[in-house]
């Protein structure tokens, strides 16, 4: 907060203090720091790479290159849009969301590779639409923009559009700030790496993908409208490919995932390009695009020195001068949220029925039944490559039956996809442990509690969320320090043993407000007083009517807890009983053993 008023100083002396030239500068940086602001979100958290954010920008700039005007015919109905900066402001956001949400559900569903190039592909199109049109001046473009009027004062200066540029990106950089903190926030950060199970909490990833995609677009479209009215004059030129590549770099360089970030990535792309464009030249005694050259190696240098960026490095140096504060640990209070009714006890709440799962000619799960009742802990155990995970994932919704079907209180939902399901009330963990390691627990555990909370995106950025969002983190609080985690509810995940992140994973589950409870392997690679601890947890749990299928390998732990047992072997349902017939059943003692003993 500190930091944040010194630099908010800085930027209002700056006009005072420097020269022309060097407020020119930062004007560009500023308007290079809004775009690279939506990039961070969209690549440096999102993950989604795109190169084509120029062409946003270029929207911007041209549509109210082409209202302000006037040369753009309009129906007589709309011809008070024209003339008016402030109007194209908001025809040019308007215009953006439309080709964002058309151009967004086209590309952002594409995987790998192919989302960046798809990005280059509407990049480079747009930017030939640019050029093409008479009306929008063709290769030579628009002049005669008019000057931004604030309060029937033109900003005609470089000064004065500083200010309004700066405004921009100071609310660009803390509404984006406020969003990642937030449940719309651990939503989006879950996006890399976390896909299948932020669905699996009830996390609607297509949306948050298109969420971050749109802001990204917003913020580069009124950076363009900004930079018109800077220059009063448009052309094709700075919305191509080139510079969709330079909006990359910026978020890249400066450290993708932070918002200073973004802002130090644009600042100093900006200002060593210039430089070398300057010095270069004289220090070789020839023209050319040296600096290009030059500006690639350092990017390496520097891409290798630091995967987090410059703002890494500058992190990394500066943490001996200023310790990272203790930030306020306490443990968040609220009123708690509201719970859903438990189904009443011996109620099937889970079911399969004749489930068969083929992978090519592997039969994974082969006309498997089995139920599961409320405040009932069923086991699922067999020997590796049983096919319990694949089944855990057809009851999930994590994948989908060949044949057969799930009921999940009595709703068929096969094919419903996990988030659905998790709506429905149904939760689980993952044989292999999917969180997100830089996060912290508590907020790994707040995942768990998305589906509960309802504020916007819109609220989020402007911090209008903070009631709800105490209340959800209050409830992951509640959900760590019920699994025993409390000691770690700060911790990154990423820094816990393996057993305790299985716990995570169950603080999470519980965190959804279940009635039914999946659980892959829980007590995997947990001491024994940590076994003992999970086992009265879940017989709490079970107490409370909750439905609990747990898939476990530690004989001991199993059969002293659970009602039933289901074994497998080969995909098939072998037998199925309470845990001491089971046991001594022949059949089970040649799965287990039979490769052993032969
Ligand atoms: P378990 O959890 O009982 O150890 P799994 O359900 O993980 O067993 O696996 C059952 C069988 O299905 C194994 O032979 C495994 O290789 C196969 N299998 C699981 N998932 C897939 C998949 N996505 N594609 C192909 N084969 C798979
Ligand atoms: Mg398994």
């Amino acid at each position: 907060m500190k930091a944040l008023a010194v630099f908010v100083v800085l930027l209002l002396l700056a006009p005072f203090a420097l020269p022309a030239f060097y407020l020119t500068l930062l004007n560009y940086i500023g308007l290079y720091g809004l775009v690279a602001l939506g990039l961070l979100l969209l690549t440096g958290v999102g993950g989604l790479t795109s190169f084509g954010q120029a062409a946003f920008v270029g929207i911007g700039a041209y549509t109210t290159a082409a209202l302000s005007t006037g040369v753009i015919e309009v129906p007589a109905a709309l011809s008070w849009t024209q003339h008016s900066p402030w109007i194209a402001l908001l025809a040019g956001l308007l215009l953006t969301l439309v080709v964002a949400i058309v151009l967004g559900s086209m590309t952002l569903r594409l995987s790998g590779h192919y989302l960046p190039l798809g990005t280059i592909a509407w990049g480079i199109s747009l930017y030939y639409f640019f050029g093409t049109f008479e009306q929008l001046g063709g290769q030579t473009g628009m002049s005669g923009i008019p000057a931004i009027e604030v309060f029937g004062h033109p900003l005609l200066t470089a000064r004065e559009m500083y200010y309004l540029i700066w405004a921009f990106v100071l609310i660009a950089a803390l509404t984006t700030q406020n969003l990642l903190d937030s449940r719309q926030g651990r939503a989006i950060r879950a996006l890399r790496g976390g896909v299948v199970m932020a669905e699996a909490m009830g996390v609607d990833t297509a949306r948050s993908r298109m969420v971050i995609f749109v802001i990204a677009s917003l913020q580069a479209s009124a950076s363009g409208w900004l930079y018109a009215h800077l220059q009063r004059f448009v052309n094709p030129s700075p919305f191509g490919l080139q510079y969709g590549i330079d909006y990359l770099f910026m978020a890249v360089v400066g450290g993708a995932g932070q918002v200073w970030g973004a802002l130090l990535g644009a600042t100093v792309i900006t200002v060593s390009k210039q430089w070398l464009q300057d010095l270069l030249p004289q220090l070789l005694g020839r023209t050319g695009n040296f600096e290009m050259i030059v500006f690639g190696c350092l990017l390496i240098l520097l891409l290798q020195r630091s995967r987090n960026g410059l703002w890494g490095l500058v992190a990394r140096a500066t943490a001996r001068w200023f310790p990272k504060p203790a930030k306020a640990r306490a443990v968040p209070q609220a009123q708690a949220l509201p719970r859903r009714a438990m189904p009443p006890r011996g109620e099937v709440v889970l079911e399969a029925r004749n489930v068969t799962r083929r992978f090519g000619g592997l039969v994974a799960n082969n006309d498997l039944s089995l139920k599961v009742h409320a405040g009932e802990i069923l086991a699922l155990i067999g020997p590796n490559g049983a096919g319990k995970s694949t089944m855990f994932n057809q009851l999930s919704g994590v994948d989908t039956p060949t044949s057969g079907q799930v009921l999940l209180r009595g709703q068929s939902v096969e094919g419903r996809g996990s988030r659905a399901i998790a709506h429905l009330g149904l939760s689980r963990s993952f044989q292999h442990v999917r969180l997100l390691p830089a996060m912290s627990v508590l907020e790994n555990v707040a995942i768990g509690a998305h589906l509960r909370g309802r504020s916007s995106v819109f609220s989020a950025a402007w911090r209008l969320d903070r009631a709800e969002e105490s209340r959800l983190l209050a409830e992951a609080a509640h959900q760590v320090v019920r699994v025993g985690l409390q000691d770690h509810m700060f911790a990154e995940a990423g820094s816990l043993a393996l057993g305790q992140q299985r716990t995570l994973e169950i603080a999470r589950a519980l965190a959804s407000d279940p009635c039914v409870l999946l659980l892959d392997e829980p007590a995997a690679g947990l001491r024994l007083r940590e076994k003992q601890a999970l086992g009265e947890l879940l017989a709490k749990l079970r107490a409370e009517g909750m439905a609990i299928l747990l898939v476990e390998h530690d004989m001991d732990f199993v059969m002293g807890l659970v009602d039933r047992v289901v074994v497998m072997d080969f995909g098939q349902k072998i037998v199925e009983g309470l845990p001491h017939e089971v046991q001594q059943n022949p059949a089970v003692l040649e799965a287990y053993l039979g490769g052993v003993a032969s």
